[in-house]
């Protein structure tokens, strides 16, 4: 499998795909280590992470460059990922012993009864490359901490940022027994869902993460999907500061090329300031920073995969063939490198795929709207739900459209964040189940419940 520079389409290594045998190989060793890494106290498990945690630290400089590298954000935005990864990784390592602690329910009465909380066993987890240290740690790391062994198949665009969480992982104390990264694409994930895992926990498109339901429905075992969104923004007309509005919004949009399962992907703005905002918006697209990703100052390096330049050209085009005005960017480069220009088309409406299609790209629609009403009824016209930001000086308006929303997140007045602290949750078409806050921590052990008399 060769492993391609984005910025620079040169091939930076080759390296040995998983096989279906290999694979069985691996899990095999896991699913024999396990009940022993299960077996070791909770804080040992707890140690070892802690001491990952300050090798991400220790080695940030590299694993940016490396992640930089593979899938092209710039490079202080790997560092920020580095940075973000070790304050997830500290929620596990502060809160798993409260959350993972036997729970007495009736201490006094003849039968007294306790919950205890036991490792799943051997995990799958199936994972993409936007945010390979974000979304890793969210499962493997409370994953470990809980006693269960791992198969971790980092996404082929991010397989030297996997190696290196392999040999991280090692290096703190983590067992080979107890974590084994998969290498590959469709195949070595397919091999994993045809193993008898005890979960499945995946990061990815909704098309493959429906796949993976579908494949895994009848073993019974827990499966948690995050998947994209088409997430929407609304600008009311009591915000302030219209141009800080604007930035704001736009930061959503582009950031890591706007290759982010959160990022801002429709913008709705109220009528009384909409060209304001328009102008602001599109005035500060142009002057965003498109280059060499190695390169300090950066605001977008290029797109982590080629076919995403005709996939956003197509989008862009429907929406100006069907009369959406093009007021920034809708070019790629024309060097090497998967380069897309930020770009914003006003006027837009549902008719258009950039309206309704996730873009996971540079790319944003802007629509005028006449009130709150018509706002959350564009909001809602989607078959996803993972975030909604609105903007607003008004908390009590603001929280009329929050309630209204069928998202598993919520924001005024921020927009593009995740909390380690909050749970992590798509509803429709974006996923199920929830990762980080005591519920990802739960997510990774199943109750057992004890009668005891005597
Ligand atoms: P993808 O679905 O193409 O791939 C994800 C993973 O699935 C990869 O490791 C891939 O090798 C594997 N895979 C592909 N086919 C498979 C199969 N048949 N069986 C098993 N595994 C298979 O997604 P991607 O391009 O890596 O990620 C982008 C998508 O992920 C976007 O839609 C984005 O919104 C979403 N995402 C969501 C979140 C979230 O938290 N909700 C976070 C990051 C990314």
């Amino acid at each position: 499998m060769q492993i391609i520079n984005p910025a620079t389409e040169a091939v930076i290594t080759e390296i040995a795909e998983d096989t279906v045998d290999s694979i069985k190989e691996k899990y095999a060793l896991v699913k024999a280590g396990q009940p022993l890494w299960a077996a070791t106290p909770l804080e040992s498990r707890i140690e070892k992470l802690r001491k990952f945690s300050g090798l991400l630290e220790a080695e940030k400089d590299e694993l940016a460059r490396t992640l930089t590298n593979e899938v092209g954000k710039p490079v202080q935005q790997s560092r920020n990922e580095l940075n973000g990864a070790r304050k997830r990784i500290e929620f596990f390592l502060e809160n798993s012993a409260k959350w993972l602690a036997d729970e007495w329910v009736v201490e006094d009465d003849a039968t007294r009864e306790k919950i205890t909380y036991e490792a799943l066993g051997v995990i799958g987890n199936i994972s993409a490359w936007n945010y390979p240290y974000l979304v890793g740690v969210n499962v493997f790391v409370p994953a470990l901490i809980g006693g269960n062994a791992v198969l971790y198949k980092p996404s082929e665009y991010a397989t030297l940022t996997g190696l290196h969480i392999q040999r991280l992982l090692y290096k703190a104390g983590i067992p080979e027994n107890v974590f084994q990264v998969v290498t590959g694409k469709g195949p070595a994930g397919q091999a994993l869902l045809d193993l008898p895992l005890n979960g499945y926990f995946f990061t990815g498109s909704y098309r493959t993460g429906r796949y993976i339901a579908e494949q895994t429905a009848s073993k019974l075992v827990p499966v948690q999907l995050e998947l994209g969104g088409k997430d929407p923004l609304y600008v009311m007309d009591d915000v302030e500061d219209i141009d800080a509005v604007a930035g704001a919004a736009l930061e959503g949009v582009v950031y890591n090329a706007g290759q982010s399962c959160c990022a801002v992907e429709r913008i709705y703005v109220q009528e009384k300031i909409y060209d304001r905002f328009v102008n602001a918006f599109a005035v500060q697209a142009k002057q965003l920073k498109t280059g060499n990703p190695l390169e300090a100052g950066m605001d977008m390096g290029p797109l982590s995969r080629k076919e995403q330049i005709a996939f956003l050209q197509e989008q862009v085009a429907d929406a100006v063939a069907k009369g959406g005005k093009l007021l920034a960017g809708g070019k790629a480069g024309d060097g090497k490198g998967y380069y897309f220009e930020p770009t914003v088309v006003a006027d837009v409406n549902h008719d258009m795929k950039l309206m309704t299609e996730e873009s996971f790209g540079p790319v944003i629609g802007i629509q005028k709207v006449k009130d709150d009403a018509e706002a959350v009824a564009l909001m809602k016209d989607t078959p996803y739900g993972l975030t909604a930001a609105v903007y607003s000086k008004s908390f009590e308006r603001a929280e009329q459209v929050m309630k209204d929303m069928n998202t598993g997140t919520v924001y005024w007045n921020c927009c593009d964040r995740v909390s380690a602290g909050l749970p992590w949750s798509g509803r429709k078409n974006s996923g199920l189940g929830a990762t980080l806050s005591y519920q990802g921590i739960r997510a990774f052990v199943q109750p057992k419940a004890y009668h005891l008399r005597g």
